[in-house]
């Protein structure tokens, strides 16, 4: 079986799709100990898209499929992972007309939103997607999943880094995964939805999306992940009775040099003095620091209660409405690269790709 789908051979590359196969739940099959990701999967793929009413069969763009020599349940991806696809779009972004990548779920969103900083200016759709059950398991979503990806992966206007799922369409830096179990596992809790499935369509709305925006040439940004592949940012959820001495054991550490810190409500912690001041030291020592809120709906307002009021003095960054998942990886994304401390803060507080 070739890595093409049935039209691909005849038309060319730059009016293919091309699949990339990074593994997760929806390539699974049962081993010995549990489910862990399959091979074969350009052609598992192709007898699933077979299944499909022949007029949707023909409706699909022609594509190719490349699968990642060691597969990975995205439990393990690392920024690492997230640099590698970047780089391999990179590599091969003028030779198809879009992409699609296939990743499990659990860390999908993460992966969304730091392609979406390292392919700033995208000019095609880049889509992400995997399925909450293996493709050959009874009742499984990964059928649709594909389908939505590649439909929505052939939209030339479409210029951006987006996740397909369960029938909707959601910015990668908007996104975030609330569901452990059910087939509409992603929300994009501050931001609507890029497209949908309605029917057999599958509607972009242009109004909504980067494309507008992009000018000229894609200014991608690739630096070098492993500078914060050891640990080097750290995420901290309060929770009642946090005490100083647990908040510096992390940021006094050399080794750290950002943090993303996840407060109550509009952005608020307890109302303690020596809170502030191991904030302010880490920040005093060039660490980037930035907040949001631990409800996944609304923004953060530093300040805005006497419970928050020192933490712009201290140093902290208000991270507004984002995800976790773009505010970590924004800090990656910026960590990575040599800019002073001013220029990183700076970019933090401005939206780069429809993050915030
Ligand atoms: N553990 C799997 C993964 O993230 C879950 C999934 O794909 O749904 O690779």
């Amino acid at each position: 079986m070739s890595p093409y789908s049935p039209l691909a051979e005849s038309v060319p590359t730059q009016e293919r799709i091309l699949v990339i196969y990074t593994g997760g739940t929806i390539g699974m099959q049962q081993h010995a100990d549990g489910l862990a990701p399959g091979g074969d999967f350009t052609i598992r793929m192709a007898t699933a898209l077979n299944q499909l009413p022949l007029a949707q069969q023909q409706s699909l763009p022609p594509y190719e499929v490349i699968s990642y020599t060691t597969l990975i349940d995205s439990s393990a991806a690392t920024p690492l992972t997230w640099q590698q696809i970047a780089r391999d779009i990179n590599d091969q972004l003028t030779a198809y007309a879009g992409f699609v990548i296939i990743h499990g779920t659990d860390t999908l969103s993460w992966t969304a939103a730091s392609l979406a900083y390292q392919l700033q200016g995208l000019d095609r759709p880049v889509v992400v997607t995997g399925s909450m059950r293996p493709l050959e398991s009874p009742g499984s979503d990964a059928l649709d999943n594909l389908q939505g990806a590649l439909q929505f992966a052939a939209k030339p206007m479409l210029q951006e880094v987006a996740i397909y799922f369960a029938g909707q369409l959601l910015r990668g830096s908007r996104a975030i995964k609330q569901h452990s179990e059910a087939a509409n596992a992603f929300a994009s809790p501050n931001y609507p939805l890029l497209g949908e499935r309605v029917g057999d369509d599958f509607i972009y709305y242009l109004s909504r999306g980067l494309g507008l925006q992009q000018r000229g040439a894609p200014r991608f940004e690739l630096p070098d992940y492993r500078l914060v592949n050891q640990g080097e940012i750290v995420r901290i959820a309060l929770w009642p009775g946090i005490t100083a001495w647990q908040l510096e054991a992390w940021l006094s550490d050399s080794r750290v040099k950002g943090a993303l810190l996840q407060l109550w409500g509009a952005g608020n912690l307890p109302n303690a003095a020596n809170l502030l001041d191991v904030l302010a030291r880490a920040s005093g020592e060039g660490k980037l620091l930035a907040a949001i809120s631990l409800c996944p709906q609304g923004s953060v307002h530093l300040g805005a209660y006497a419970a928050g009021h020192g933490l712009s003095d201290a140093g902290v960054l208000a991270g507004d409405d984002m995800t976790p998942e773009a505010a970590f990886t924004k800090l990656a994304h910026l960590l990575a690269q040599p800019l002073t401390l001013e220029d990183q803060r700076q970019r933090f507080l401005t939206s780069l790709v429809g993050e915030r």
